[in-house]
């Protein structure tokens, strides 16, 4: 076996770490004995290094092999056995007994009692049999050392040690762990688990709080049932121990320091958890049921996707509650609230995730079927996106809407099983023993505040009704129906649990239940850790950006010799970095435009629209495919130490005093990292924060992202993004899918001024047009359309005076010195294509015709447009020209906003028409000779077209 498979093989297999000793045994065996152990470890075996033999490995799990080397010379460790050799029976009995403890502790899950209504037929699992390892009931007796199992003996019978095993293991939650590599996290959960036997002890106190709020989680939904029968709540029943589990994180994380808890869910459970964990009133609740209206939301959302906030009292402190608003899209609001909880943490200088915790609640089928769960748990270890850890709980009810549980839902064993890929550790506990779920809840919270990483709890558990209060279930789910229409809720299980066990008495209980219906009768906060006056300085103050209109005032300039010493400072190479030859030349010229010795371009521009927000305070995040270069290597924002790949930010490098600037290339993913960064924006809005995609389409990736929450989040939720998408559009000839980023798409969601749409064409332009995005108060997501080959066109350049003094303009006029009384034709057009015309009316010399740039599609600049057009009063044409073919482009979106503006000026009669491809299927052709054959047809059109 190779040295580095044999390096694999030990750092990720069970051989390693906390297996050691058992491993060492059969070893002991195989010496003694080869014969004595199984194929497999024979094999195994005869490959490893003999003693003296100089492999030259630097295993890290080198204590096993470096014993075995000892063992093989003939030196042994000294037996910390008393009950004789090797040879003997019991020492191979011993083995065996150490192999059963593995066995329990990577499969005791599946024989965990994990169905609250008893209906999972699981498969008999041999590994936790006897007989498998050759013991029998006669050894049941016998002691036998017990290795590293923590039961507090080294030595007990078997009966003892398979009865600590099984109450460990295999009792009402079942814990996966094994899977992870790390030696320490692995020993950290079996001191944990076995330490207890899996009884935990909890408190009178503790019990009695936990029945106090599985009464509040059952009483919501009996009296919103009763109140608003037949009314869509998707009530939490069946999976009421979601609210004590909830409960017991904040609580929890609290006393570990955290200040601030973003919780992201679906629908399932979702009144409950506002009104039971974020103490929403459940008056208010009672007037959304009863059809009350925002009225500054144009379009509301219904209450199952409803946000809020609110700060509750700890041991620790107070901490800020925040539900993110979610869409019908299951999952989709993972990584939104990973974004904003990053946006937290970066706020509060928390780099370890010690202050900020993101909890997502599940469904079972979405968290198994959605690509995004997995997109999110890549991103978790990340620098740009990493937070901590994110505690994931599953309300895994077994069923998607009517799709049942494994045939047809997953092809997993557990529907947790994609958090393996991060190895992430995963409790299933039955959801109604509330106890078992406060264990596993309070190791779930102890490991993310250690560890920093994701962990998972699945919440088995059952939906009391169909999908919804409207929706019949027993026609698809027979059986389970049946049985859950016999099944007592969790409440009264555990009431009659500590009733039997004398922790209260019936009238307690009892009064438990009428306190809570009392409360809700009376329209009071239910949850007595609320804070009635929050403290403000625990979230962001969002009044200065509130009620502007998108024409509200701004300046952009900057002076000009602040901005050439931005310039200076950013283009100064530290002693020491060397600096890639074509890096070094973009440098060298970015110092000559600083100089103003060279045009700028717009590498130049865009990093100075940086440069000078930085200056101005505002933080800047960039993250998407490879912006530290840039896809078509125009931005450099990164130099790599040719000397040692060390990178170097100049932006990051302005000043001591300087906010943020921080700039992560992506993993290779859209909807994730869109999603993310949405998160981030929401929550962030003095920063300018930008996401480009490699290619402009590659963000049909993240549609839902763009539909459900850049382009409707304000008029659905009122919550207000600044997010900025960078998308590179330009035909090209590069072919379908690298030419178009579908600018129709965004334009056809433009509604109401949700979104700014723009199509910057030169240095100048993207340098306002971004500064402008965080100078001007409004919020609104901002659309780019950046360019390719624009990045070094030689007409696409601008100047110093250009950026210290000029404007984002909408509508650039005619910028050559032509006659507007001779103008006859003028052409409109967004983007590249601009330069193509201009070029070709330059070298035809036509000077009847004039070319109008829009650079904002929306909101459309009507105004601007009129004034611009209205100085040729000769007019008999007005063309649009677009690369696009007509079904695409903003032809369609666009047009009727041309006409307006066309039907009010002067000369009369004037139709606007359209010069471009023709209708298409694909985005463009893949020939680079029909592109051009295309491309000079649409140009051609654009000066004759009558
Ligand atoms: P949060 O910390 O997300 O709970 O936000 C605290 C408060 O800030 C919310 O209750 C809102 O009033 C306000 N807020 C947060 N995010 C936004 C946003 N994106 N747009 C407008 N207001 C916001």
């Amino acid at each position: 076996m190779p040295d580095s498979v044999m390096q694999q093989q030990w750092s990720t297999s069970h051989l390693s770490g906390g297996n050691a000793s058992y491993v060492e045994e059969l070893y002991e065996l195989y010496l003694h004995d080869p014969n004595s152990v199984a194929d497999e470890w024979r094999s195994y075996f005869q490959k490893l290094p003999q003693a003296g033999s100089n492999s030259g490995s630097d295993v890290s799990h080198s204590t096993v092999r470096e014993h075995f080397q000892l063992l093989a010379s003939g030196r042994r460790r000294p037996q910390t056995t008393a009950t004789g050799q090797v040879s003997s029976a019991h020492e191979k009995k011993q083995v065996d007994v150490l192999r059963l403890i593995q066995a329990y502790r990577m499969r005791g899950h599946q024989a965990a009692t994990l169905d609250p209504l008893g209906l999972w037929k699981r498969p008999e699992i041999v590994d936790l049999n006897l007989s498998d390892y050759g013991l029998t009931d006669a050894d049941l007796d016998t002691p036998f050392r017990t290795g590293e199992l923590f039961i507090g003996k080294e030595e007990a019978t078997l009966a003892d040690i398979l009865d600590a095993l099984k109450s460990t293991y295999c009792s009402t939650y079942g814990a996966e762990y094994m899977h992870i590599v790390d030696s320490t996290q692995r020993r950290w959960f079996q001191q944990r688990l076995e330490s207890v036997r899996g009884k935990p002890q909890h408190s009178a106190e503790s019990r009695r709080h936990l029945l106090e709020r599985l009464s509040a989680a059952e009483g919501l939904e009996k009296y919103l049932g009763t109140k608003y029968p037949g009314t869509k709540r998707f009530g939490v029943e069946g999976g009421e121990s979601l609210i004590p589990m909830l409960d017991e994180i904040i609580q929890r994380s609290g006393s570990y320091g955290i200040q601030e808890v973003v919780l992201g869910m679906a629908h399932r459970g979702r009144l409950n958890v506002l009104v039971n964990i974020l103490g929403k009133n459940p008056r208010d609740l009672f007037d959304e049921f009863e059809g009350k209206k925002n009225d500054s939301l144009s379009s509301g959302d219904v209450k199952y996707h409803q946000g809020f906030s609110s700060n509750v009292m700890t041991s620790g402190g107070e901490v800020h509650l925040a539900l993110a608003f979610n869409p019908s899209h299951l999952e989709i609001v993972s990584p939104v609230v990973e974004g904003s909880v990053r946006a937290r943490q970066d706020r509060r200088k928390d780099t370890s995730g010690d202050k900020v915790l993101p909890i997502g609640i599940h469904g079972d089928a979405a968290f198994a079927g959605q690509g995004v769960v997995m997109e999110t748990f890549q991103m978790s270890q990340t620098r740009a996106y990493k937070t901590g850890g994110t505690i994931h709980i599953i309300v895994n009810n077994q069923v998607g809407f009517t799709t049942s549980r494994q045939e047809d839902a997953r092809s997993t064993e557990y529907c947790t099983d994609v958090a393996k890929m991060i190895q992430a550790p995963i409790f299933h506990v039955n959801g109604d023993d509330p106890e078992a779920v406060l264990f596993v809840t309070q190791l779930a919270v102890d490991y993310r505040m250690q560890f920093k990483r994701d962990v998972v709890i699945d919440l088995v558990c059952y939906r009391r009704r169909g999908h919804n209060e409207a929706d019949e279930p027993s026609g698809t789910q027979p059986l389970m129906y049946e049985k859950i229409a016999k099944h007592p809720t969790t409440r009264e299980i555990y009431a009659e649990r500590l009733i039997a066990e004398g922790v209260l008495d019936e009238e307690a209980v009892l009064t438990k239940v009428e306190d809570y219906r009392t409360a809700l009768d009376n329209g009071q906060h239910v949850v007595k850790s609320l804070v009635k006056e929050p403290d403000t300085g625990s979230f962001v103050d969002w009044a200065p950006y509130l009620g502007h209109k998108w024409t509200a005032r701004h300046d952009t300039r900057f002076d000009l010799k602040t901005l050439q010493e931005l310039a200076n400072r950013l283009n100064t190479v530290p002693d020491g970095l060397v600096v890639q030859r074509q890096v070094g030349k973009i440098v060298e010229d970015r110092r000559k435009m600083a100089a103003g010795a060279l045009a700028l371009n717009w590498g130049f521009a865009e990093t100075m629209a940086y440069a000078t927000l930085l200056h101005e305070g505002h933080p800047v995040r960039i993250t998407g495919q490879d912006v530290g270069r840039g896809t078509f290597s125009h931005r450099h924002a990164v130099l790599h130490n040719q000397k040692d790949g060390v990178p170097y930010i100049p932006l990051a490098n302005l000043s001591e005093s300087q906010p943020r600037f921080d700039i992560y290339d992506s993993l290779l993913s859209e909807e994730a990292v869109l999603a993310f960064e949405y998160g981030y924006a929401t929550t962030t809005p003095n920063a300018l924060v930008i996401w480009e995609a490699q290619f402009g389409d590659f963000a049909n990736g993240a549609q839902v992202v763009f539909d459900q929450f850049i382009s409707s989040g304000e008029h659905k939720w009122g919550r207000l993004c600044g997010l900025t998408m960078l998308l590179p559009h330009g035909y090209e000839g590069q072919g379908p899918e690298h030419s178009s980023a579908r600018l129709e798409r965004y334009l056809q969601l433009c509604a109401e001024h949700n979104m700014q749409v723009c199509v910057p064409t030169t240095p100048a332009q993207v340098y306002h047009m971004l500064r402008r995005q965080v100078i001007r108060p409004l919020r609104k997501p901002l659309i780019a359309l950046t360019p390719k080959s624009l990045l070094r066109h030689k007409l696409a350049i601008s100047s110093l005076e250009d950026l210290a003094e000029g404007s984002f303009q909408a509508v650039i006029p005619e910028i050559d010195a032509i006659d507007p009384k001779k103008v006859d034709r003028v052409i409109m057009c967004s983007g590249k294509v601009y330069y193509d015309l201009l070029e070709k009316r330059r070298n035809e010399g036509q000077e009847n015709i004039a070319i109008v740039r829009i650079e904002q599609l929306y909101p459309f600049p009507e105004d601007d447009l009129f004034e611009v057009l209205s100085a040729y009063k000769n007019l008999k044409h007005v063309v649009w020209c677009q690369e696009e073919p007509m079904n695409q482009g903003a032809w369609y979106c666009s047009q009727h906003h041309m006409r307006r503006v066309i039907a009010q000026l002067k000369p009369k009669n004037l139709h606007l028409q359209y010069a471009g491809r023709e209708a298409s299927a694909a985005p463009a052709c893949g020939y680079p000779s029909l592109h051009a054959e295309q491309q000079d047809k649409l140009l051609q059109d654009a000066f004759t077209v009558e």
